[in-house]
């Protein structure tokens, strides 16, 4: 299995050298060169087998350089009894006659990143190993809440890697600050920066940028790398889990073998709903996809519309996982649908640099339109979606699955369609407990989180995630911070360069 640039402007190259440089040196993002084909035969005749097992097998059909013993290891170092405990590693919950929610949030952290992040680092430490990389990876990270602590768990005490954390200290909520610096692992570095997000993020980028420092690092035996979803090694282990609620569907005899099902997925960056792209590819039944947005609605207009207009404010949601206006992997998604033409992937990418905005050519609108519809939710109906749910069904759902419930139903509303559908649960309730308290009552609450979390508890039957139980009281083990113009000197601080 060879992968390509979607702006052909790269040789193609293995998976360990996909995932090791994480996107493609000269712009653009490695796409898996050919969709590897299966009957459905081949998928229903799994239906019993444990999500070890099936990643393992989905992984061998992408990283063929990869021997099955390697595949395994990893499969079994990220997705054990600790980091997963439900058996089920994501478990199916059944709202009514045909719609599910499918949970992604047992990790560590609470949040559905965990998929992916608890098995990138083991995955990028084995390309290393067969790339023969001798550098020490060093593995950047921004974060505005949920990527950091995710990242910080996964790649914890992973040998020849080291993480460091950089988040804009007025930026995340006291539990996500707690989270991150609570974090052990001899590996692992937290710094909050004296800014905002946008000051993080830019401050990582020119880092990426920086020439001299990159000479630096590698007389220093370190490289950097990156651990966000342009990375086809984060985008590889989400395929499983589309299979996974398939599976679990057809073992508790919900569906018929072959029935084709909805998937509605609470999008930001198209990371999560791509990979269910990829998995329909393979062979998957499956009718349409409901990409499900909030206020941020680029997406939502680009389905109905066809141009992708980012020519608008940046709003701060409830769901600030999914407030994104440049979702990166669209890209991938273009490339699959336009029959890899890069020569227009370079088009549309050049005039959304320049004009904000672009348009697709007319044969790929029909195409995407045929499986994929765009729904979105105001702040306002995402409230009502976590109070109804919780009201008519007694369970608990997050800001970000509430947008997905909403838009599911929205979606069976205007089109007719009622096929059995899975909702993605992309983050544990606790884990955005302001909001959902606040939805429940139907006001503002002014307390510290930590004191919503324990109402929360008292008032719902839904029990506190793990990773967020007893973090008020936990030792913090991070103190380091620096200003907006200090990343590169903390840096070179921390790695002794
Ligand atoms: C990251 C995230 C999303 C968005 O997922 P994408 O793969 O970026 O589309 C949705 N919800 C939660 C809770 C997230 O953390």
């Amino acid at each position: 299995m060879e992968y390509m640039s979607t702006r052909g402007n790269y040789k193609q190259v293995n998976s360990a050298e996909a995932i090791s440089l994480g996107m493609v040196p000269e712009g653009g993002l490695f796409v898996p060169a050919e969709i590897p084909k299966l009957n459905l035969e081949e998928i229903t005749v799994r239906k019993n087998e444990s999500y070890q097992k099936l990643a393992a097998w989905i992984f061998k059909k992408y990283l063929t350089d990869f021997s099955e013993d390697e595949i395994e290891s990893a499969v079994k170092a990220a997705y054990n009894d600790q980091s997963f405990p439900e058996a089920e590693k994501t478990p199916l919950v059944k709202l009514d006659q045909n719609t599910y929610i499918l949970e992604l949030w047992h990790g560590p952290t609470a949040a559905f990143k965990d998929m992916a992040l608890q098995i990138l680092p083991h995955l990028l430490a084995e390309s290393a190993k067969k790339l023969q990389i001798g550098n020490e990876i060093v593995i950047l990270v921004a974060t505005s809440g949920d990527t950091g602590k995710a990242a910080l768990e996964g790649f914890k005490d992973v040998e020849g890697v080291k993480i460091i954390v950089f988040y804009p200290e007025a930026g995340v909520s006291r539990v996500q600050e707690d989270q991150m610096k609570t974090t052990g692992g001899k590996n692992t570095e937290v710094v909050s920066l004296k800014g905002n997000f946008d000051d993080c993020q830019n401050a990582v980028k020119e880092i990426f940028a920086d020439k001299e420092l990159k000479q630096r690092l590698q007389e220093n035996n370190y490289q950097f790398s990156s651990a966000n979803s342009i990375n086809w090694g984060r985008l590889l282990p989400q395929i499983v889990y589309y299979f996974k609620a398939y599976l679990k569907l057809l073992q508790d005899k919900e569906i018929e073998a072959g029935e084709k099902i909805n998937f509605t997925v609470p999008t930001g960056n198209f990371g999560n709903i791509l990979a269910g792209y990829y998995a329909y590819r393979m062979g998957l039944p499956v009718n349409k996809f409901i990409c499900a947005s909030n206020d941020n609605k680029v997406l939502t207009d680009f389905l109905e519309t066809g141009i992708y207009d980012i020519n608008r404010d940046f709003k701060k949601t409830i769901s600030p996982s999914m407030d994104i206006l440049i979702s990166s992997n669209l890209e991938r998604f273009l490339f699959e649908m336009n029959g890899h033409d890069s020569g227009k992937i370079n088009e549309w990418y050049q005039k959304l640099q320049t004009n904000k905005k672009f348009k697709i050519d007319g044969q790929t609108f029909t195409k995407i339109r045929e499986m994929f519809s765009g729904k979105f939710s105001s702040e306002d109906e995402a409230r009502k979606a976590i109070k109804k749910t919780y009201q008519n069904y007694n369970y608990l759902i997050d800001p970000h699955t509430a947008v997905g419930v909403d838009s599911l139903f929205k979606y069976r509303s205007e089109s007719g369609d009622e096929s059995k559908a899975v909702v993605d649960s992309t983050a544990n309730p606790y884990k955005f407990s302001r909001a959902v308290l606040e939805s429940l009552k139907d006001k503002e609450i002014k307390k510290d989180e930590y004191r919503i979390i324990e109402e929360l508890e008292e008032m719902t039957a839904a029990k506190i995630h793990r990773g967020l139980a007893g973090l008020e009281n936990m030792e913090s083990k991070h103190q380091e911070s620096c200003g907006q113009d200090g990343v590169k000197e903390k840096l070179e601080e921390l790695l002794n360069l």
